[in-house]
């Protein structure tokens, strides 16, 4: 990186490389469930979520009582949610577009936007249950058209999916929900076992064991990316209210003690206060442990010579979210073009993406920003392109093509192409 910048705070640099423990963990974990089927799952299940569970599919009963212990209130704010990302990606869904028009007298060329046949989306559950997810993966794969949608929570201490997040991932509308955590949950759904169908494609975020995973299963089926622990970068100047900066990195800090807050300020006095407002909130939360040993860990904090500098750190990063609190947040809107999902301004902090204003929380990290957005309506659709021509079109196009055959000597290709050559018909395609 070559911003004059200068770090008050720096941390260890994160990677998306996964310790070969881990790796072979679940390289083991998916080849037994490949191989035994639910078997390995009962296994696994009470290996590492401490739990025997009889049938994983969580029944309608369960998803009834689940309801019934939620308030009209919490149920409100659920649905609430929902609705809201149903409507943005239906809007996202109108914008993905197939065509079709003849490029040429006779050859007609187009693609269509099809659904993927089935999805599972993991929603994660372990270190706390988190209640939006199952609208961010689930509904953008319903309103893409996706017909078998499944879904895959952790088994809380009591054996069943917790309440609030059972609720929503039947709201959300999956057409099944199963009991299963981790990566055996993401090799059931890979794979299938006689319980748990295979699906296309598994999409959702989860803990270190979920996303190699979904790493190991890809080729197989398909996957969205590899999302890691959540990551936040605040981008702020003197005109940024140090309080309102510091609760918006605590928010994040609270996730995990791998989670990455990341301060970048033009201005040292507002970095500062900021940083010190961070450590008197700190009393305040309920979650202050995490978020102290995540603020000791990933915490880092970059002061930036310019509003340039600022600009191409904060592009080097390619933060999952990235808040701006900055004069004008819409002035460097595009000047930023490496991250998950923005947040302009005072007013729009993560948590609003993250848990109810309609955009989709499940984001890249780790720099995966640099080659991928997050969840869309697209991660459930598939492109695919088809070709029409007439007689006459196939007599134009086969000369151009027979010639490529010929340099590449594929043989039967060329012979494929002269069987459309026409005598009374001048091969006059091309640009
Ligand atoms: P999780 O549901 O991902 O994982 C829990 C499961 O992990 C358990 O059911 C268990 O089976 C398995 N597990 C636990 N210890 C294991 C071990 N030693 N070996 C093998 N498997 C083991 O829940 P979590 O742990 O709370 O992680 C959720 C993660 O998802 C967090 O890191 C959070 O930041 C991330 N997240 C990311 C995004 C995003 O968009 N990037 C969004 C939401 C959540």
């Amino acid at each position: 990186m070559c911003a004059n910048v200068e770090y008050l705070k720096e941390a260890g640099s994160a990677s998306i490389e996964i310790d070969q423990e881990v790796v072979e963990s679940v390289q083991d974990i998916l080849g037994e469930v490949r191989e035994r089927g639910d078997e390995a799952v009962h296994e696994f299940t009470e290996k590492f979520d401490g739990v025997e569970r009889e049938q994983f599919r969580v029944s309608d009963e369960e998803i009834e009582a689940a309801g019934e212990e939620l308030s009209e209130e919490d149920r409100e704010a659920i649905d609430n949610t929902i609705a809201n990302v149903r409507e943005f990606h239906e809007e996202q869904r109108e914008h993905v577009e197939g065509f079709e028009r003849e490029f040429e007298e006779g050859v007609t060329l187009g693609q269509r936007v099809v659904p993927v046949e089935s999805a599972g989306t993991y929603v994660p559950g372990g270190r706390h249950p988190l209640v939006a997810a199952p609208a961010m993966s689930i509904v953008p794969a319903k309103v893409a058209g996706v017909e078998r949608v499944i879904t895959c929570a952790p088994p809380q201490e009591n054996g069943t999916i917790q309440p609030a997040q059972l609720y929503a991932m039947d709201r959300a509308g999956a057409d099944e929900i199963y009991c299963i955590g981790g990566a055996q949950a993401v090799g059931a759904m890979a794979y299938g076992t006689d319980s748990v169908p295979g699906v296309s494609k598994v999409t959702g975020p989860g803990n270190v064991f979920v996303t190699e995973a979904q790493r190991q299963v890809f080729g197989h089926v398909g996957v969205d990316f590899l999302a890691g622990p959540s990551e936040v970068l605040l981008f702020v100047d003197e005109t940024a209210d140090p309080e309102l900066v510091a609760t918006d990195l605590l928010a994040q800090a609270e996730h995990d003690p791998n989670s990455r807050p990341i301060l970048v300020s033009t201005d040292q006095e507002t970095a500062e206060a900021s940083v010190e407002a961070f450590h008197d909130g700190l009393s305040e939360i309920r979650t202050a442990d995490v978020a102290e040993e995540c603020w000791e860990n990933n915490g880092e904090v970059v002061i930036a010579e310019t509003m340039d500098d600022a600009l191409e750190v904060v592009n080097d990063y390619a933060i999952e979210h990235l808040q701006v609190m900055i004069d004008e947040p819409r002035s460097v809107m595009d000047d930023l073009h490496n991250y998950g999902s923005l947040f302009l301004g005072d007013h729009s902090p993560v948590v609003f993406g993250d848990k109810a204003v309609g955009t989709n929380h499940s984001l890249p990290t780790l720099e995966v920003a640099k080659y991928s957005g997050g969840i869309t309506v697209n991660t459930y659709l598939k492109v695919l392109t088809h070709q029409e021509a007439t007689e006459e079109g196939a007599a134009r196009i086969a000369p151009w093509a027979a010639k490529i055959c010929e340099l590449e000597g594929t043989h039967a290709h060329q012979l494929s192409a002269e069987a459309r050559l026409r005598d009374d018909i001048s091969p006059d395609y091309g640009p």
